[in-house]
């Protein structure tokens, strides 16, 4: 199979917020329900005391993880090693990033503040301005899901987390001017386009021709009913639409799939961003915690959050790389990447009359129970027909 168009497949889509997992120490997170967070204009403001030296754990150390109400932006505040990092995504593909030595006590408490006014952001540790690295244009910025999540780890402790409307900086004008300045591919607009055709409940959009309308009208023939259903339109974009990196992406408030022209009709780009939107409606692994994920049950793989030692977990995942099968060391490592991977998987498969011989046979070297295990529950969720399920597993 194409490694590859998998790994870029991953990059692209979503990636939502579950729990990081440390070597030493139970890392999870703690929900917190009663408030939210405002976008454009607002502050987050807690206080952290480290319970033991951290200083030389290569591991990220998630403090908070946060999304505004309105899904339009995205914060993270965290420990790696001697650096207390803190990011500001928004505006749809902007990034305001510091970085700053923490220098804590053990047992001490500290306040820390991320305040933002709309293009500008600013970060205190003990009420000391740290200087922004800078304010740049990103291609990171992942689907959204609001929610604010405060890090459980046995090595820091959290309180008196309050988040407030207000903010307490004034907006910087070269701040200003570097937003207006930028612009961010706009997906979104095509969809306002009217729709050329509808097939199956599925609207299609700004395709070029009959012909390439037809190949994607012949993937959503595949899918069964609910699954087909749970899409409402695909989008074909040209390639300067997309950022760097992706080959399609799913959209969850539209509920849409947007496919890339210079690989629209690959099936596994396709089929994956669909399970993504699917998943998205089931509520399997995306938008639930890790610990609530049925397909995490399964593969009990959790996500590394960016930001952890990636040459330390990429030399972990490679001692596991058999059992993970399609799971990717680099971006693939989020459950409901593993969950579309298997889709798009699938569905290439049985389009390119291939089988998972070599990952369902026991004596294979790319055998884990757990492959058929994930194939079984696909299948009884409705990702698949039984006639594509069994095509495709046949072996021995
Ligand atoms: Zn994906």
């Amino acid at each position: 199979m194409n490694k590859n168009i998998l790994i870029f497949t991953i990059i692209i889509c979503l990636m939502i917020f579950s729990p990081p997992v440390t070597v030493n120490g139970a890392a999870m997170f703690r929900d917190i329900d009663s408030q939210s967070i405002h976008g454009g204009l607002g502050t987050i403001e807690f206080r952290v005391k480290l319970l033991r030296d951290i200083s030389t754990d290569p591991h990220n150390h998630v403090l908070v993880l946060g999304v505004s109400s309105d899904a339009s932006e995205r914060y993270e505040v965290e420990i790696i090693k001697d650096k207390m990092i803190a990011r500001r995504f928004f505006g749809r593909c902007l990034l305001t990033a510091f970085i700053s030595p923490y220098d804590f006590k053990i047992m001490d408490w500290h306040d820390i503040k991320l305040t933002w006014n709309n293009a500008s952001t600013k970060f205190y540790i003990d009420n000391r301005e740290v200087t922004k690295i800078a304010l740049l244009e990103s291609d990171d910025i992942p689907k959204l899901i609001p929610c604010i999540r405060l890090g459980k780890d046995d090595n820091f402790e959290i309180d008196k987390f309050i988040t407030s409307v207000g903010s307490l900086i004034e907006e910087d004008p070269v701040d200003r001017e570097f937003v207006m300045n930028s612009s961010c591919p706009d997906l979104n607009e095509l969809l306002n386009e009217r729709s050329q055709e509808e097939y199956r409940g599925v609207k299609l959009h700004h395709f070029p021709d009959q012909i390439s309308r037809d190949k994607v009208k012949s993937y959503i023939a595949l899918l069964p009913e609910d699954f087909a259903r749970s899409i409402k339109h695909v989008i074909f974009a040209e390639d300067e639409r997309f950022k760097r990196g992706e080959l399609g992406s799913s959209d969850f408030k539209s509920m849409s799939i947007m496919l890339k022209k210079s690989n629209y009709d690959d099936p596994n780009v396709f089929f994956h961003e669909a399970a993504h939107v699917y998943d998205f409606k089931l509520r399997i692994a995306t938008g639930v915690p890790d610990d609530k994920s049925e397909w995490t049950a399964i593969s009990g793989v959790s996500c590394y959050f960016k930001g952890t030692d990636m040459q330390e977990f990429a030399a972990n995942f490679r001692e596991t790389h058999v059992k993970n099968a399609f799971l990717g060391g680099q971006g693939g490592e989020c459950p409901p990447e593993d969950l579309a991977e298997w889709v798009g998987a699938v569905y290439e498969y049985y389009i390119k009359n291939k089988t998972f011989k070599d990952f369902l046979d026991p004596s294979g070297s790319l055998y884990s129970d757990k492959n058929q295990k994930k194939l079984d529950f696909l299948l009884s969720k409705g990702f698949y027909s039984k006639e594509i399920y069994d095509k495709v597993i046949q072996h021995i």
